[in-house]
């Protein structure tokens, strides 16, 4: 090693030292002290492999202020929660890797009395006796989609496995080529299948399955009829796909039930608001299906679940399977679950007051308001880091909904100058609260229709504290 190496080893601050020193003194007492030790440890040993690799050169860098202000930074790195509040500017609404759906105003209010105490989860009240935790949703989930039966899972990936195992474990299902669907990388439906025990019948060309490709492959072994919501993607072009009528048709004629994925279930009939048509999960049970799945947390706006809807006699030998254990809803699901569903008895209620929903519907005139009001909170900047204009675009549904919506918005455009727009990214990504916008064309936009009201300022404050800065 050089001497100038060992003399900056030397020079690294003691433990003792940084301990009492004024940029730590004070603000050491409100952490516990094994963690404080452990954010000085970690600076410490960061600080002497940049002198054994030669990046620290100035002994300036290794002084007690300089030191202590990293652990003071470290600390608060390391006590922060891992799981934080995002702003999301993408303008996709339904964002998997930002939670999917917001939860409404008076489903948060459930949570204090319902969490922070106990509650009949699994009591019958009038009884005194156990009761079941899916009565609480039981009959308002029939109530808003006719259906005979329901129960709720985990989420819709649990609602399909459970299906499929009760109804077709050792026995095969028919499904077209064209709807063999994988959502977000680790949900397919091969791979469900598979795990399931059932054996899938593929039937159809990608872009094309006829009835006949179904009757064709039915046999004594035919347990289900399987269609599944192509809800991310969408075959364009020379295609033909059996209506779910057909299918119900054909089961009824074999005596085999008939189960549609709906992925995202939409309660509420978009088309209404100048969306593309997605059946409800009603109109489904309409045509017949035996049985119906769907996610609690896409269109629905509600949280994270599994809905299973359909036949009285198939529910109910779902809920008696053993798998039902493993996969079954936690009661700050449940909670949420049902408050979100009471919202649909009012439609108008719904547009408004379920974030999800509101941000689908919200016109573009209302969003172009929203954006100049952004543009007003940044105010006057003279900045040569960036400049600002506002400019159309579009949001996306988003959580495999609505594959091919793109919802006209406005847009808050960073366009860079002496910050790049990789630069602008990674610091708004890194602010507190991180803000999430989206790069497209060497621009930062960030999507005012996903940013909640109440977050402008915030967003503002990032925007001019960027453009401060030297
Ligand atoms: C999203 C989706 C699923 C998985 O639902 P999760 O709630 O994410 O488990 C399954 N099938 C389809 C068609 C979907 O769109």
């Amino acid at each position: 090693m050089t001497n100038q190496k060992q003399s900056l080893f030397k020079k690294i601050p003691s433990v003792d030292r940084l301990l009492m020193s004024p940029g730590l003194k004070d603000i050491s007492s409100s952490y516990p002290r094994s963690l404080v030790l452990n954010a000085i440890h970690q600076v410490l040993d960061e600080l002497r492999i940049y002198i054994q690799k030669g990046k620290i050169s100035k002994v300036s860098e290794l002084s007690l202020e300089s030191v202590s202000g990293q652990v003071a930074e470290r600390l608060k790195e390391i006590s922060r929660p891992s799981l934080r509040p995002v702003i999301n500017a993408t303008g996709v609404i339904v964002h998997t890797n930002l939670g999917r759906s917001v939860l409404a105003e008076s489903v948060l209010k459930k949570f204090r009395p319902l969490a922070g105490g106990y509650s009949n989860l699994e009591y019958n009240l009038d009884q005194g006796k156990r009761g079941s935790r899916y009565t609480h949703v039981e009959s308002i989930l029939k109530e808003l989609t006719s259906a005979e039966a329901a129960m709720v899972v985990n989420n819709n990936a649990a609602a399909v496995l459970i299906s499929l195992e009760t109804l077709a474990k050792g026995r095969e299902v028919v499904v077209s080529r064209g709807q063999l669907v994988e959502i977000g990388g680790s949900f397919r439906i091969p791979a469900v299948m598979q795990k399931s025990g059932a054996k899938m019948v593929e039937v159809g060309a990608t872009n094309k399955t006829h009835l006949w490709d179904y009757e064709e492959v039915i046999g004594p072994e035919t347990a289900l009829l399987l269609k599944v919501h192509t809800s991310n993607y969408q075959i364009v072009g020379f295609t033909e796909e059996v209506p779910l009528t057909g299918l119900v048709e054909l089961g009824k004629r074999y005596t085999i039930p008939v189960m549609e994925d709906l992925g995202s279930g939409c309660l509420v009939d978009f088309s209404k608001y100048g969306l593309v048509k997605e059946p409800t999960v009603k109109e489904t049970l309409d045509q017949g299906a035996d049985l119906v799945t769907f996610s609690g947390d896409k269109l629905l706006g509600g949280p994270q679940a599994g809905i299973i809807l359909g036949r009285k006699d198939v529910v109910e030998a779902i809920k008696k399977n053993p798998l039902n254990r493993a996969l079954r809803i936690d009661k700050l699901t449940l909670l949420a679950l049902e408050e979100t569903l009471r919202m649909y008895r009012d439609e108008s209620a719904v547009l408004r007051e379920i974030p999800t929903l509101r941000m689908i519907c919200q016109p573009y005139k209302s969003l172009a308001k929203k954006a100049e009001r952004l543009l007003k909170l940044v105010g006057k900047m003279k900045t040569a880091n960036f400049s600002l204009e506002l400019a159309d675009g579009n949001s996306r549904p988003g959580g495999g909904a609505l594959p091919l919506s793109e919802l006209p918005s406005r847009l808050l455009c960073m366009v860079p100058g002496k910050l790049s727009c990789q630069f602008m990214e990674t610091w708004l990504r890194s602010y507190d609260p991180p803000v999430i916008g989206r790069v497209e064309k060497e621009t930062v936009l960030l999507d005012v229709r996903t940013i909640q009201d109440r977050e402008l300022k915030v967003v503002a404050d990032a925007i001019r504290k960027l453009a401060k800065m030297k």
